[in-house]
Order: C-alpha cells, then structure tokens, then sequence
C-alpha cells in the first residue's frame, strides 16, 4: 500500500525524550491533533502540512544516515495511514518510535515500534481523553510519559501509576511543563517519593529552546 499522509514537517535533530534520549533521529512530524493540551508546543501542527505518498516520505527519511524514526505530531494515529507508516518504517529496519498521546486507539500497532504514550494530566485540560484500555496493549519495551505542570498533576500520576502498576509494565517518565512546574523540584519529589519512574527534561529546548524543526 501507498497511501498519502498530511506531514507537516521531517526533520534530522537529535531525540529529546523517552529512554532513546540524545540519539540522531529522523523525526516525521504528522499534521492535525483532535487535542488541545494546554501547555502544547506544537500548536503549528494542528493544520496545513502537505500531503506526501508513503513511498516518497520513506525516501525522504533514507537521506539520513541513522536508523532511528520517531513518528511524532499532532497525534499521528489521527491519520488512518499512520499504521502503515510504522509497519513499513519497520519492515526497512529502522528502530521506531510512535509519540502519541493516549487518546487514540493503539491496539493495532506493529509490535516492533516502541510506543511513547502520554496519559494526560489534570492540567493539561485533556485527562477525559485518556483512553485507559490502551496500557493493556503496551509491550515491556514500550513508555508512558506524564508531562507535570503542578502539584496536583504530579499527585494524580502517582495514583494513576499505583492503581495500573503501569511501572509494573514498561517505563514510565515524568517531564516537567517547561516555564510552569520547577523541574528540579520535580526531581526531589521523584526521590522523596521513590517513585520507580525516568526523570526528564527535553533535551532539545536546553540546545535549542522552542525552535520548530529541532
Ligand atoms: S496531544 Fe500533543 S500535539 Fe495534541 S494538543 Fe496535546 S501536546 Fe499538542
């Protein structure tokens, strides 16, 4: 199959979060999100783009020298051919990652992508998104990301994290809300609590701050 997908951007910039942290990485940037996360920084995503054929946006991604992909937006899984994307950039080899953001089904994901999946906080405005049936199909290798804007947020992921052993599962990351939640006291909270959780930050904002296309 070579179906068309909405891309707003692919670009070659170093990984800036998940466990794959600091990685050259060919990143696909899908246009559209059915979310409006308050702290979102990729509001330019949410329309335009350009549709590309599937083929032509795996040849775009083979001018980089590196293997790894992340497939990222908007929310991806919003365009139907996004599945298809992942399973061909995995039939060439490379090691992909999908960022989603948890409100969309992710049953059907190829086994061998790594999905980065948010569960939406109380301050992001989105937590009735989270779509909980989707930790069932998380594999070992997978993540689930809690980006934490105050005190409540980081109160709640810790429930959520007891209640669906989701450590239990795969890795579990907590990022700070840039220019909102201390990222050091974060930090101390995660030691205090000794919670089994990846502390972040994204890497790209300390090299580059909010820059598109880095
Ligand atoms: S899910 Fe991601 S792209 Fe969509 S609004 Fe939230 S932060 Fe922005």
């Amino acid at each position: 199959m070579n179906p068309s997908l909405r891309i707003s951007e692919i670009f070659y910039s170093i990984q800036g979060e998940s466990s794959h942290v600091g990685r050259p990485t060919v990143f696909i940037r899908l246009t559209g999100c059915p979310l409006r996360c308050t702290y979102c920084d990729t509001a330019y995503a949410f329309t335009g783009g350009e549709k590309k054929f599937l083929a032509d946006i795996l040849a775009e991604v083979k001018r980089y020298a590196t293997r790894e992909v992340t497939v990222t937006g908007g929310e991806p899984l919003a365009q139907w051919g996004c599945t298809e994307l992942l399973a061909q950039l995995a039939d060439e080899g490379y090691r992909v990652s999908l960022e989603t953001s948890g409100a969309l089904d992710v049953s059907r994901i190829d086994r061998r992508v790594v999905k980065v999946m948010d569960l939406k906080t109380p301050s992001s405005g989105e937590e009735a998104k989270n779509r909980y049936e989707n930790l069932a199909f998380l594999n070992a290798w997978d993540e689930v990301k809690f980006v934490i804007g105050d005190e409540g947020d980081y109160r709640w992921a810790k429930e959520k994290l007891e209640q669906y052993r989701i450590a239990d599962r795969c890795e579990v990351l907590f990022s700070p809300v840039a220019g909102k939640q201390d990222a050091a006291a974060l930090a101390d909270k995660i030691l205090h609590d000794q919670l089994p959780v990846r502390f972040q930050v994204q890497l790209h904002k300390l090299l580059w701050g909010d820059t598109p296309g880095r």
